[in-house]
């Protein structure tokens, strides 16, 4: 296998902010490397630009003009002399032509490589790829869809539910469930012009629609040279709107058998891809089969959980692999041990789930054995109302589920956030419940609980 060469990393430009970012700084000085904050005008108090070797403001608090802003982060990084940019998650993450500017500029971009970013952008290209690659797939169009007449053809083939999604899709928005053949035609209009309207991209494609699946997802690592591994899976199945709310691994439904399969099966797609760094391949999971919906080029929120249940750092395995070494573990020395369960914990009411920024006035976090708080809060500190409302990730780890649970528990009944509202109180009520408890939930669970939570 030809190998890379290897550039140590000394200084490192962190394109983020929030938890992520506090996050890496800590991974950083764990590896003996300076940080770089880089942060907006709101976000001048924020934990993470306290604790870097330098700060460096590049804009105000709208996310375009500063998170966003590729000309002012390529300066920031030239000014502070920095020689690596890594760029979390959301905001430029998964965007191929800041990771090629970025490299064009001889800095090191601690994630994918600029095409594999592109590929896996663009969701029918993304699944064409799956395809060749091995994954197994939803049965549906091969690609774009537009004729009626052939989209009949392909619905009444892989049978009726089917789901319309847009091809530059994203956080759940543009898709249309059709539940038969005269719905077909307005339908796929209807989500061509929304995906029009909201990616700039009109095109659309088909996939059988799965009626009550669960969302595991399995977290990978490759070199860039044709070597990659799997880290087993995360159950990220509790969702509200199509967001994760409290993350588990491994999957309560998963047997070593159906992990080593699937999980062996990314492996191998990711090293005939030559993929490099970090990656997240997306399954929905029905009756026992997998069936792939997209792919994650970065790091996930929910990340920890397979940290807990590995005692791998993945972000030091990402700046590693930036730097040109080799993965740190080859697939036989990966050994999973435990549970680990994560919930999110947004700045929000938790029936409403209306937004609640501003001062924090009282903060205490949980501790003790196996528990772990990632957070960017303290007391005095205003949380910011321009970006996205999770102002804490709690995971914690126990040798079975049941003792996780309980461990959560104890974490939650500690965990003191004066001044906003948070979702605590959802997380202790979800914890009560049986059919949480037994693990017994697909990706509409939640909503219907809420539901019933009035
Ligand atoms: P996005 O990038 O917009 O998040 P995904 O393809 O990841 O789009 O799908 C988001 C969510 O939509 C999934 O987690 C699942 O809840 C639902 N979904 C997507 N495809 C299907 C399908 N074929 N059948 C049932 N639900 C689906």
């Amino acid at each position: 296998m030809p190998s890379t060469p290897t550039r140590q990393i000394k200084k490192l430009l962190i394109a983020n902010r929030g938890e992520i970012a506090l996050r890496i700084h800590r991974a950083c000085h764990e590896m003996g490397i300076k940080t770089v904050a880089v942060h907006s005008t709101a976000d001048a108090d924020a934990m993470h630009v306290r604790l870097a070797d330098e700060a460096i403001c590049i804009g105000p608090p709208a996310a375009v003009d500063s998170y966003l802003n590729i000309p002012n982060i390529i300066s920031a990084a030239e000014i502070s002399g920095a020689d690596a940019i890594h760029p979390g998650y959301g905001f430029l993450s998964e965007n191929a032509r800041f990771a090629e500017i970025v490299e064009l500029h001889n800095l090191l971009f601690v994630g994918p490589k600029p095409e594999h970013i592109r590929t896996m952008g663009d969701k029918i290209e993304a699944k064409r790829t799956a395809g060749a690659l091995g994954l197994p797939l939803v049965p549906g169009s091969d690609g774009a869809i537009s004729d009626l007449a052939e989209a009949k053809g392909i619905a009444a083939k892989a049978g009726y539910p089917v789901i319309i999604k847009a091809a530059s899709g994203g956080g759940g928005r543009g898709m249309k469930v059709c539940t038969s053949e005269d719905e077909l035609e307005t339908l796929m209009q209807q989500a061509g012009s929304e995906a029009k309207a909201a990616f700039g991209d009109a095109t659309v494609y088909l996939e059988k629609y799965l009626g009550n699946p669960r969302h595991i997802e399995i977290q990978v690592f490759g070199d860039g040279n044709g070597n990659a591994i799997h880290l087993g899976e995360r159950d990220c199945s509790l969702q509200r709107r199509h967001q994760k709310v409290l993350e588990e691994a491994p999957s309560p439904v998963l047997g070593q058998e159906d992990r080593e399969r699937i999980g062996g099966i990314c492996a191998r797609a990711m090293a005939d891809m030559g993929y490099r760094g970090a990656g997240t391949i997306e399954f929905l999971w029905e009756d026992g089969e997998f069936y792939f919906i997209e792919m994650n080029t970065r790091l996930q929120v929910e990340h920890p959980v397979t940290e807990m249940i590995t005692g791998l750092d993945l972000v030091r395995e990402q700046i590693r692999i930036a730097e040109g070494h080799p993965l740190t573990l080859r697939q036989e020395d990966v050994q999973f041990r435990g549970h680990a369960i994560e919930c999110r914990i947004n700045a929000e009411d938790p029936r409403t789930f209306a937004p609640s920024p501003g001062l924090v006035k009282q903060y205490h976090a949980p501790g003790g054995m196996h528990v772990r708080v990632d957070s960017g809060l303290y007391a005095g500190y205003r949380v910011p109302p321009y970006y996205d409302s999770m102002i804490a990730k709690l995971i914690v780890y126990g040798t079975t589920r049941a003792g996780a649970l309980r461990r959560l528990r104890r974490a939650l009944e500690e965990f003191v956030i004066e001044g906003p509202t948070t979702t605590i109180p959802l997380h202790q009520a979800l914890l009560d419940d049986p059919e949480f408890q037994q693990g017994e939930y697909t990706i509409k669970w939640l909503e219907e609980w809420l539901a019933r939570q009035g």
